[in-house]
């Protein structure tokens, strides 16, 4: 059991002895407050802050952290105010300990909402001041250490709390020891099955391998000494069980194919030592090809610098090299930590870019993300950092999580850049926009001003932050979408009426009457409507006096030529789905019948155009899948006639005309055209224009068309041609 002289001989190392007078007041008050209280395991309470305060005096940290180590948990457990603390250890203590207490005040459950509501504290925090995190790190890893005392059910809690927010926290930070601690004692508390098992076998191949490393260790030392390399430290280790288990499950491997289940660690004084020791190891032990990796040049994103290679050894056993300097050590052992080191009565910098950078991004996204599920399933692809390095053509380094694809790249760089890209070239090959990426690729960028991002770009980008602008430009453009649909929407009601819409928004009226739907403003309100979520006849009551709504018919001809043209306004047979408001057209290039298979398109400025499913319009151009939108036919409305062409194909011989027209007026159709010819081919073409009342109606009349003799086929014609006008033409994306 860890005693206050042994904090006190720690911090003595490197504190002046008027913060060691201070830790002690901090000490006897903390052993006041918590008198008489007992932990779980049946220790007396004090245990715990002191255990805490000891984990921080070892990372060097300031008297201000260590004393809000000794206090964390006054104020929670005891009737102690931050106040009385401020009054006696000064404002820098009491915010500390008050921002330990918040954090622990969360109500932990397992619902990603929490979740997500307990990270966004702490990263709040930890903003505000990094310190708050190291003391409640240091303060769940003893409560870690001493989970065994709890009852099973708080045990996979706080393990499973662990392991999803702590651990990642701590390796987000670089602080990689106390990250493997923690995760170690989860996962044995987690899967307390595979745990064991793989611990055994684990254990079984150490033995093995034992004197494997010592001998290495040894060797690897007399070839660097003889190369006049000089050297801190060499260590040997093996994997710890937590990775290991983790690697096996990803990789689906055996624990023999694991080649870094034993790692030599070698410390050197400088980074020109670093390749100087690196060059020894290869030339007297076969490198494994592929698993080289220069972390000097290109760090990890959480500050981790290393050489690692893997070289075979003369058992045939495959051995991981680290090599580093001292301070790039430090720097992986203890991370952030390694910047708050107390130096001479002052804190050390502690703005160190490489983690405000990250803390201030997350910060930033978590705002954006109002989803919470969204906002844990983007961080945890933050937190768990599977890097490929990749370049610019610059050779300034971009590092992407795993799978990051071109898309990633473009907005990694700006969000313009992503906004525009169509394609890069990768390695000088050009490559289409969801090629992943590799360690090492060189990627430019190849943009159009004119191109905009779209919606399946969604399914292939990985990181938050291009997708958070692909979706950010995405709604932006959508309601501007809506808006322009939303006040047609209203001007077409608005003309029944003799009503000037753009009066009604220059006068501010609906500025005024949003409200009323729970929107801000105007365009908030035509948005709305464009949305479908409101009608446009509600709009216009409000918006204008009912003395002033008194129809005015339309006169006939008018009603007649747009029946004519499948404009009959608002489709009654179709509809939209989610939006009854739509303006709905059937589209005049396939003329879609009643009871076909159909789909809606958002047009610009002409409501929702309708097209049979197998118009060569939806299926061969480049339609935006963004502006497709559900429609159907609605049951129990009016069938309309619907204008069809048909092409019939038949052989060469008399009277096929007659019978083919007898034929259409037998099953009680209308014929509006008909005409006959032959090709050289002395194929005979009838093309007959008819009018069907619906889609049975049609199969009827082609089904008996087909049972004529000498009849070789029956065709829907759809030769009217391709309306290019409603379709944005888009570059393609990628290759060339
Ligand atoms: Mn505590």
């Amino acid at each position: 059991m860890i005693r206050f002289e042994d904090l006190v001989a720690r911090a003595q190392a490197y504190m002046p002895d008027s913060d060691i007078e201070l830790l002690r007041r901090a000490y006897v008050f903390s052993a006041l407050a918590h008198k008489g209280q007992v932990r779980q395991s049946g220790q007396p309470y004090l245990v715990h802050p002191l255990e805490v305060a000891y984990f921080l005096a070892d990372l060097r940290l300031d008297p201000a952290a260590i004393i809000a180590g000794l206090l964390h948990d006054v104020v929670e457990d005891t009737l102690t105010t931050v106040d009385r603390i401020q009054e006696l250890f000064g404002p820098e203590v009491a915010h500390l300990v008050e921002g330990v207490t918040k954090i622990s005040a969360i109500p932990f459950s397992t619902s990603e909402e929490r979740q997500a509501e307990n990270f966004r504290k702490m990263l709040l925090a930890m903003v505000d001041d990094i310190r708050v995190v190291l003391v409640k790190l240091a303060d769940r890893l003893h409560n870690m250490r001493t989970l065994a005392a709890m009852p099973d059910d708080r045990r996979q809690r706080i393990a499973r709390e662990t392991i999803d927010i702590y651990a990642p926290i701590a390796n987000r930070l670089g602080m990689s020891r106390l990250k493997n601690e923690l995760e170690d004692l989860a996962f044995h508390y987690l899967e307390p099955e595979a745990y064991e098992a793989l611990k055994a076998r684990v254990e079984r191949r150490r033995k093995a391998t034992e004197g494997l490393l010592d001998d290495l260790k040894r060797a690897m030392g007399a070839k660097l000494k003889e190369a006049q390399v000089p050297v801190a430290e060499i260590d040997g280790r093996s994997k710890r069980l937590y990775s290991i288990h983790l690697k096996l499950k990803r990789q689906k491997i055996d624990l023999e194919q694991v080649y870094d289940f034993l790692a030599i660690r070698i410390i050197t004084p400088s980074v020109k030592d670093c390749y100087a020791a690196l060059g020894i190891i290869h030339h007297s032990w076969p490198p494994i090809p592929g698993r080289i990796k220069d972390f000097l040049a290109t760090p990890r994103p959480n500050g981790y610098q290393s050489l690692h290679t893997s070289v075979m050894t003369t058992k045939g056993v495959p051995v991981e090299v680290q090599i580093r300097t001292e301070e790039m050590h430090r720097q992986a052992e203890e991370g952030i930590a390694s910047h708050w080191k107390y130096k001479e009565g002052r804190v050390g910098a502690a703005n160190d870019e490489r983690y405000f950078q990250w803390l201030r991004q997350t910060l930033e996204w978590q705002q954006e993300v109002r989803d919470p599920q969204e906002f844990i399933q983007n961080l945890k692809v933050d937190l768990y950092p599977d890097e490929v390095y990749t370049f610019t053509p610059k050779g300034q380094v971009k590092s992407l999580p795993r799978d990051a694809t071109v898309v990633d790249f473009a907005y990694a760089i700006h969000t313009d850049v992503g906004h525009q890209c169509i394609g890069a070239r990768v390695n000088g090959k050009m490559m289409p926009l969801r090629t992943r990426l590799k360690n090492g690729d060189i990627v430019e960028i190849v943009t159009n001003a004119k191109h905009r991002p779209s919606r399946d770009w969604l399914n292939h980008v990985i990181t938050t932050r291009a997708r958070n602008r692909i979706k950010g430009y995405l709604h932006a453009e959508e309601k501007e979408r809506a808006v322009e649909l939303g006040t047609k929407l209203l001007e077409k009601e608005a003309r029944r009426f003799g009503v000037n819409v753009k009066a009604l928004i220059e006068q501010k009226v609906l500025d005024g009457i949003a409200p009323e739907w729970g929107v801000p403003n105007g365009v908030d309100l035509l948005a709305a409507l464009g949305y479908g979520r409101v009608g446009a006849r509600q709009v216009l009551t409000k918006a204008v006096p009912a003395e002033q709504l008194t129809e005015k018919k339309e006169s006939p001809v008018t009603t007649a030529v747009k029946r004519a043209f499948g404009l009959g306004g608002r489709s009654d047979s179709i509809k939209v789905s989610g939006a009854d408001d739509m303006l709905v057209v059937r589209a005049r290039c396939c003329n879609p019948i009643h009871g076909e298979r159909i789909v809606g398109y958002i047009t610009r400025g002409k409501g929702v155009s309708v097209h049979s499913a197998a118009c060569p319009n939806v299926t061969n151009l480049l339609y935006d899948p963004e502006r497709r939108i559900d429609v159907e036919w609605s049951t129990g409305a009016k069938q309309g006639q619907y204008t069809v062409r048909l092409t019939v194909e038949v052989e060469d011989r008399k009277g096929m005309l007659a019978a083919v027209s007898a034929k259409i007026a037998a099953v009680n159709t209308n014929i509006l055209d008909i005409e006959a010819r032959t090709d050289e081919d002395r194929r005979g073409w009838i093309r007959v224009t008819i009018e069907i009342s619906d889609m049975k109606h049609l199969e009827k009349v082609m089904k008996s068309l087909r049972g004529i003799a000498g009849v070789v086929s029956v065709d829907r014609a759809r030769a009217v041609p391709l309306d290019l006008s409603q379709t944005a033409q888009r570059p393609a994306t990628g290759s060339r």
